[in-house]
């Protein structure tokens, strides 16, 4: 028997700038699916694998599938949707904090204001060059800046920095996209932001859930619900089409977070016309001062579920994991459709200079579980046949809605994602790859040049890949 979907009538309709979650309409609809049959699951996943985005019932549907057989197939259709959609690339990033000033009280978070053992730092225009030439030294290209809420962190501070971290050149190094990961501004705050080249400014509302967001975040600019919630259309406002959305798991039912992300995406697509350009799906790790609740713990079975579903639900927005979770969660759920992850990461403050082997939590944020180097991923990404991309093409082509063309324009990825992907790792591979990564990096640029056909788009192809051989840089379709 079918199911009855109603996609677009919500208890709160879509105006820019104004809530659109509703508590008990979330719950009602995850009530209404509650018991979803075998032949429910497999209309939704067809559904899905027509690449078409699903709605809050039909992903309420795959969220309470928790039969074995049912998890098993939602997994396998989220797989298939990867591999034919978007093929073996993976984007890397890395952070880089600015500064841990906090006026918040977010009570999971080592920045927050009554943290006293948190060491305060902001990072001046020298260190921020330091921490850049570190970075660019082991090959990155993409960062995010982060930074804690604070007036000294304004917008003219944040476009600032941007700025500063685009005019460091060390060597064949620069950084080529800034991405921002910061406090809800006004319009006009975003407008001197957007002015400075940012790529995607990311604000994750943590919970969706009204009452939890309330109890964890007591104090600051953050206690108010409707100010973040509403956060990202204001920069869509002032012009900024690429943003990030995200939940932090573990704070409340991570099925309910779910549908909150789900909805967040259907309500810029109904006033903006155009979906989030990604989303980040944390699970909350122990922190200065804090450790986790386990009422609400994410497991790793239900982390890899959550992933394989929100791939299903929103099939053309990118998907960002990071060094949050460990190698193993990180390999596995690649599959499912993972575009970017992070790589070589640091989070401590000034961490990519000090060279400390221990983690100190009174440093940093929270504590991270994959601490491997740039080169080490890159190793075993290419090691799983991922070709590792760093490529910032269509941002500096103004091709905005990067990850819709690559889902909705034919052959987008193959003419122009995975050329750009093998460009830049031949650049990572001739700048900064030890020797072996750099035989197996252009084994893997080899056995993917196999997959052209068209011999002239293949010959221009090989010949960028020479010119870069011979020094030239920044080549890309
Ligand atoms: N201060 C800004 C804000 O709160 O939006 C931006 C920076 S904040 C450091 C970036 C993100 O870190 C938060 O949105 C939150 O999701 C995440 N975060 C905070 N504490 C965490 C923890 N204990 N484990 C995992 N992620 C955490
Ligand atoms: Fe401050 Fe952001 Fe941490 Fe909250 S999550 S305490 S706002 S840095």
């Amino acid at each position: 028997m079918s199911i009855i979907y109603n996609p677009q009538k919500y208890a709160l309709p879509d105006r820019p700038m104004e809530n659109f979650i509703d508590d008990n309409e979330i719950w009602s609809i995850l009530k209404d699916q509650d018991k979803p049959t075998m032949e429910q699951v497999d209309e939704v996943i067809t559904k899905s694998l027509q690449k078409q985005r699903l709605s809050l019932q039909e992903t309420a549907v795959l969220v309470n599938a928790s039969e074995p057989a049912m998890v098993d197939k939602i997994k396998l259709a989220a797989k298939q949707l990867k591999e034919q959609i978007y093929g073996k690339r993976i984007v890397l990033f890395a952070p880089l904090y600015i500064g841990n000033l906090c006026i918040n009280d977010c009570t999971y978070c080592g920045f927050r204001s009554t943290n006293k053992k948190q060491e305060r730092l902001t990072l001046g225009k020298q260190d921020i060059v330091d921490q850049v030439v570190a970075l660019e030294d082991t090959g990155h290209k993409r960062l995010i800046l982060v930074y804690g809420e604070h007036p000294r962190y304004d917008a003219k501070f944040i476009a600032d920095t941007v700025k500063i971290v685009y005019d460091v050149k060390h060597e064949n190094g620069e950084i080529r996209r800034v991405n921002i990961n910061a406090a809800p501004l006004e319009i006009d705050g975003f407008k001197t932001v957007k002015e400075a080249g940012i790529g995607t400014y990311q604000i994750f509302q943590e919970t969706y859930h009204r009452e939890t967001y309330a109890n964890v975040h007591k104090a600051g600019t953050k206690k108010h619900y409707d100010w973040r919630v509403t956060g990202l259309d204001r920069a869509q406002e002032a012009g900024i089409d690429d943003v990030g959305i995200g939940a932090l798991l573990g704070l409340y039912d991570w099925r309910y977070e779910m549908l909150g992300l789900v909805r967040h995406v259907n309500h810029f697509e109904a006033v903006y016309n155009v979906g989030p350009h990604t989303i980040s799906f944390p699970r909350i790790q122990s922190a200065s001062g804090f450790e986790v609740d386990k009422n609400y713990e994410v497991s790793d079975e239900e982390f890899t579920r959550f992933v394989a579903i929100l791939r299903l639900a929103v099939p053309y927005t990118g998907l960002i994991l990071t060094a949050r979770e460990p190698e193993h969660i990180r390999d596995e759920i690649m599959e499912y459709g993972i575009s970017q992850i992070d790589g070589g990461t640091n989070i401590e403050m000034k961490g990519y200079t000090s060279h400390k082997e221990e983690q100190n939590l009174d440093h940093e944020q929270f504590e991270i579980s994959d601490n491997r180097s740039l080169n080490e991923v890159m190793e075993e990404l290419v090691g799983n046949g991922y070709i590792p991309s760093f490529c910032t093409a269509c941002y500096r082509l103004n091709r905005t809605g990067e990850h819709f063309m690559e889902f909705s324009v034919p052959g987008f990825i193959k003419r122009f994602c995975q050329p750009n992907a093998m460009l830049t790792l031949a650049e990572y591979l001739e700048d900064y790859a030890p020797g072996e990564t750099k035989d197996k990096g252009y084994q893997l640029i080899k056995d993917n040049l196999e997959n052209y056909e068209d011999e002239r788009f293949k010959s221009k192809l090989i010949e960028r890949l020479e010119k870069i051989k011979q020094g030239e840089r920044d080549l890309y379709f």
